[in-house]
């Protein structure tokens, strides 16, 4: 256990917990290696509320019958740079993984996709995805409508907002450069956190759906409304994604939203959207690159503010955590350990200490 109360367990345990959970309830072995190796990549790279976290809520939805366990996944191309993506219900990491893969085929034939996808499902952080042209020498540009309504539009007290989410990623010398965010001012993964572990959240996270004052406390969530991050900007923004991520592509938007949280059940016709964009169809991949690096410099030899140790960049924290989960473990609370445990005893799979 580290010194914030958290047991610490190798990222390859976890992912072959996940696999082996995700086999034993029924998905075939391809599709379970797949999820679990982008469920670990999620908890690599620090996005905790969306790997090994959601793993009973997917077994349990799995058992519900609330995923399809052998989609047919089908692309059609309805343009040369366009292409609709339709993932039969299956686990939308399986989903977004064939419409990112369709996007970086069509930008390298075409320049530029753009590849909706419907009746998907939840598939964790933005940055998975928005990350995968930058090894083709493209810009990837990802946005998914969530899998709850959590928000109202600024003004609003109806929950007709999800935290939508999109990231950018974009390659660089040092790396690709990936900006992941949810449309409110965190993501609801990082309220389950808090919950999980005990903990208050700050004010101005939550506010009280009747009276408009502040819910610290985690276990109200469901009472209140989770606020927009940069007020009517973000909710703006998370209705726009909803437009073009779930209206445009047939999917859900708004009140027509599944709640997955609290139904096992049924179909949720998640949509999402990839972009991908091949920067050698504007500038030579290396001076791209170069010209990337040569701002980031300029960027982190900003003068700093007073308090200000380091610029930090977005994806700094992502790749760090990436080094040190590999070196030290997977941060896991014990109250989710111990709902980890009991699943693997429900699967009869070995559970996460025993690997
Ligand atoms: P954060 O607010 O933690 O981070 C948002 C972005 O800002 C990241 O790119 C982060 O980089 C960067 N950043 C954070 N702090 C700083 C800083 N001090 N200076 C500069 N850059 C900074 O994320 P959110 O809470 O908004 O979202 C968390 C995750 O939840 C995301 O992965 C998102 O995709 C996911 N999500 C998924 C949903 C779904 O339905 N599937 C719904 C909503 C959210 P870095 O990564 O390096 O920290």
């Amino acid at each position: 256990m580290d010194n914030s109360g958290l047991v610490r367990l190798p990222a390859h345990a976890v992912r072959a917990l996940i696999e082996g959970c995700f086999v034993a309830a029924g998905l075939p072995e391809a599709d379970a290696a797949r999820c679990a190796e982008l469920m670990s990549e999620a908890d690599l790279t620090g996005a905790d509320g969306h790997g090994v976290f959601r793993l009973p809520q997917y077994v349990r939805r799995l058992k519900a019958g609330g995923f399809n366990k052998h989609p047919d996944i089908r692309v059609t191309r309805s343009g040369p740079a366009t292409a609709l993506v339709d993932g039969d219900n299956g686990m939308g990491h399986l989903v977004m993984t064939r419409a990112t893969n369709e996007a970086i085929a069509i930008a390298r034939e075409n320049g530029v996709a753009w590849v909706g996808v419907r009746h998907s499902n939840h598939a964790g952080p933005a940055g998975l995805y928005a990350e995968m042209p930058t090894a083709h020498g493209m810009i990837g540009f990802y946005a998914a409508v969530a899998n709850a309504n959590h928000m109202a539009t600024w003004g609003g007290a109806d929950l007709l907002l999800g935290t939508n989410p999109l990231a950018i990623g974009v390659p660089s010398g040092a790396g690709p450069l990936v900006f992941d965010m949810a449309t409110s001012i965190v993501a609801y993964g990082t309220v389950k956190k808090y919950a999980l572990r005990g903990l208050a959240m700050p004010e101005g996270w939550f506010v009280d759906a009747k009276t408009g004052a502040p819910i610290t406390d985690p276990g109200r969530s469901h009472e209140g409304l989770l606020l927009p991050m940069g007020e009517y900007k973000g909710s703006g923004l998370a209705l726009m994604i909803g437009l073009l991520g779930g209206v445009l592509n047939g999917a859900a938007f708004g009140r027509d939203v599944v709640d997955f949280n609290a139904d096992d059940n049924s179909e949720t016709n998640t949509g999402h959207f990839m972009i991908a964009v091949d920067i050698a169809r504007f500038l030579p991949l290396t001076t791209f690159k170069a010209e990337v690096d040569r701002h980031v410099r300029d960027l982190r030899q900003s003068k700093l503010l007073p308090g200000v140790e380091e610029i930090r960049l977005p994806g700094d924290r992502r790749a760090e955590c990436r080094d040190e989960r590999l070196r030290d473990g997977v941060p896991i609370a014990p109250a989710l350990l111990a709902q980890l445990d009991k699943l693997a005893t429900e699967l009869k799979v070995k559970p996460l200490q025993a690997r």
